[in-house]
């Protein structure tokens, strides 16, 4: 690839605080776009040290970002933005036309970008929150609708300027000034070291194996997933990303006691299918930045009744700061707190003896870093799992160990060509709460398509045949599994387009997840894909949907409410006693599901917000995950 610089100046970039103690700062660099890269550097031309790079092909948005009125702290005033990964760079132009360059040429180098944005943020992440739309989560999907051509102030483009030179003119740029107090930038200069949470085996030769607990260098993120890595015998490889946690004080996910996202009804369902007296988990609480330990031991009236009770992490006023279950014994850190309390219960129920959660280990995304195509002679073939669309899904194993799920392409059934490119993008999708796609055997007929192996199977199955014996708390739990995949399927700008109960599958942890996203679009039969066929998902459709075809995540919302229907009503069918055709005469002229039995009225409302006629109105998922969770608080009373 050529390495010629399409684009060279010096420009102010804000540091991107990655870590909360990073300080924000302002530094002039000299940026040098090339057809592969954009990198930065400390220096002239002539003399010159990069500080930082990104590959384009990680770049998922560049954008001018819009003022909301703040006073820009550096001497060039027009910033913009360059989405890459989860992170964003900001960059300052002297000119807003050197800014319209700059966006304008990004833009045209990445935008076939399989990762691109649809939405993006027009103004600026500041101090825990942005401008434009008060999100307070950095990862929250964007709220303007991005142009991956044209930037927003739709400026015509100013003339390319000299090859020579940095500002256009043939001049030498002047030197970037010292590092004021010779700190050092965030990016590639400061060694990230991380322990192992599972072990992983390596699968290829260019892969790293991991040993749980040993600690790892971090030579490169590779993109979201894969990581490059050291061991501390100097070998290097590729390891899975959501394998590792940064090993640095203060940052609890590198111990196995703690897992971020169990709430606390998760927690109860693990502690009880565990049953083991001093099984313990630490999660966060539903109080924002608070923790809870929930603690499995037998009730203190002699009966030997199984009790789990949640106590929260207090802290002192300080200083110190200190933590503590019972006041009469503090600690520095969460870690030394649970450490002592190991060996001693000091008024908990039992002591914290086995840590429950991170038992086993995450999908990866595909078996190894780069690789989507899996040699069929590597799979063995076991029981059928059941059928669908695109023909027998069957139970299987990978190098005779690793179990997955095969389905097997019925000759004629799917746009073959069109799902393999497909198919990379959404290896990358990977999130606990998706069905994670590992790879495809595209060299022979029938096709294969690898997936995560389920092993409950589908969730509108799991719904009916355990129906009666599911807790409110469980059934709510069911959806924000759901809804959490969905999230990261609409900050990612994915659509669904077919989401259902029959298209969610449920694992022996009793986990669901999102599974078939994006596939409808391959589907090769007209009673399926045109609005009027009789296979037609039309009960889980918005009228945009059946009427003119308009996909998009405010469609998924949509199905996704009548998707907790589904849950409450422990799998019945939508509108089961009306065929599709009375189903668009009923939604158009405003009717809508009734509320199930079992969902309380709050219940219902979410379900309603994902019915709103414009879909414009509907909530997001991120914002329906929030309201589930607080949902749940309120409706699963607290224990202690
Ligand atoms: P298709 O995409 O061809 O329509 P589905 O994904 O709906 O096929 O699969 C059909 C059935 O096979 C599901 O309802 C489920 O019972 C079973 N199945 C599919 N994928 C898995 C999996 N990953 N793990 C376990 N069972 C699965």
């Amino acid at each position: 690839m050529s390495v010629e610089p399409l684009l060279r100046e010096m420009l102010i970039k804000r540091s991107q605080q990655k870590k909360k103690t990073s300080p924000l700062n302002y530094k002039r660099r000299l940026f040098v776009l090339t057809k592969s890269q954009l990198a930065y550097y400390d220096g002239t031309a002539e003399k010159k040290s990069r500080r930082g790079f990104i590959e384009l092909s990680r770049i998922r948005c560049a954008e001018i970002v819009k003022s909301g009125g703040e006073t820009i702290p550096c001497a060039n005033k027009y910033p913009f933005q360059i989405v890459y990964d989860t992170n964003t760079l900001y960059v300052f132009a002297p000119s807003n036309n050197s800014r319209s360059l700059w966006v304008q040429s990004l833009k045209e180098e990445i935008k076939d970008n399989p990762t691109i944005l649809a939405k993006f943020h027009p103004q600026f992440w500041q101090e825990g929150a942005w401008l434009c739309c008060r999100q307070v989560e950095k990862l929250a999907p964007g709220c303007a609708e991005y142009n991956p051509f044209r930037d927003v102030s739709r400026k015509p483009l100013p003339p390319l300027p000299a090859q020579e030179g940095q500002n256009g003119k043939g001049q030498a740029l002047p030197s970037p000034p010292d590092d004021e107090d010779g700190e050092e930038e965030e990016e590639e200069d400061e060694e990230v070291v991380v322990v192992a949470l599972y072990d992983f085996p390596g699968t290829e030769p260019h892969d790293l194996r991991l040993v749980k607990g040993n600690e790892y260098i971090i030579l490169e993120n590779c993109d979201v997933n894969w990581f490059k890595a050291r061991n501390k015998y100097g070998e290097e490889g590729y390891i899975p990303s959501n394998y590792v946690a940064e090993r640095k004080s203060g940052n609890l996910a590198q111990f196995d006691w703690y897992s971020k996202h169990v709430n606390r009804n998760k927690a109860e369902e693990l502690l009880k299918k565990e049953n083991k007296e001093g099984g313990f988990i630490v999660r966060d609480s539903s109080t924002a930045g608070a923790y809870t330990v929930s603690l499995y031991g037998k009730s203190a009236t002699g009966d030997g009744e199984a009790v789990i009770k949640h106590y929260h992490i207090k802290e002192s006023p300080g200083p110190p700061q200190q933590f503590y279950l019972s006041e009469k014994y503090l600690f520095n850190s969460i870690p030394d707190l649970i450490e002592y309390h190991k060996h001693n219960a000091a008024g908990l129920v039992a002591r914290l003896r086995y840590p429950s959660g991170k038992k086993s280990a995450p999908s990866t995304a595909g078996f190894s870093y780069d690789k989507w195509e899996i040699n069929p002679s590597e799979l063995t073939f076991m029981k059928q799992l059941g059928s669908g669309h695109f023909g027998n899904v069957r139970l299987g194993k990978w190098r005779a160990q690793h179990k997955v799920a095969i389905k097997i392409i019925r000759e004629g059934a799917m746009l073959e060509e069109d799902f393999i490119e497909e198919a990379k993008v959404m290896m990358k999708l990977s999130h606990p709460k998706l069905v994670q796609l590992y790879g495809v055997c595209s060299q022979q007929k029938p096709m294969y398509i690898v997936t995560e192996f389920m092993e409950q199977g589908s969730l509108l199955n799991f719904l009916r045949l355990r129906r009666g014996g599911f807790s409110l708390g469980s059934l709510l739990s069911f959806c924000l599994d759901v809804c959490e995949g969905m999230e990261h399927l609409e900050a990612n700008g994915f659509i669904h387009r077919d989401l259902a109960a029959r298209n969610c599958l449920v694992n022996d942890s009793l986990v669901v997840k999102v599974s078939d996203f994006g596939m409808a679009r391959y589907v090769l039969d007209d009673q399926y894909t045109s609005s009027s066929g009789a296979k037609f998902p039309v009960k889980w459709s918005p009228p945009e949907v059946f009427n003119f075809s308009k996909y998009s995540s405010k469609s998924d919302v949509w199905s996704f409410g009548v998707l907790m229907w589904e849950v409450f009503t422990e799998g019945l069918m939508p509108f089961e006693q009306n065929q599709n055709h009375e189903v668009v005469t009923l939604v158009t002229t405003g009717h809508r599901l009734f509320r199930p039995k079992m969902a309380t009225p709050a219940t219902y409302d979410i379900m309603q917000m994902c019915w709103h006629e414009r879909p414009e109105e509907r909530p997001s998922f991120y914002k329906l995950c929030t309201t589930i969770s607080d949902t749940m608080e309120g409706e699963v009373p607290p224990l202690n």
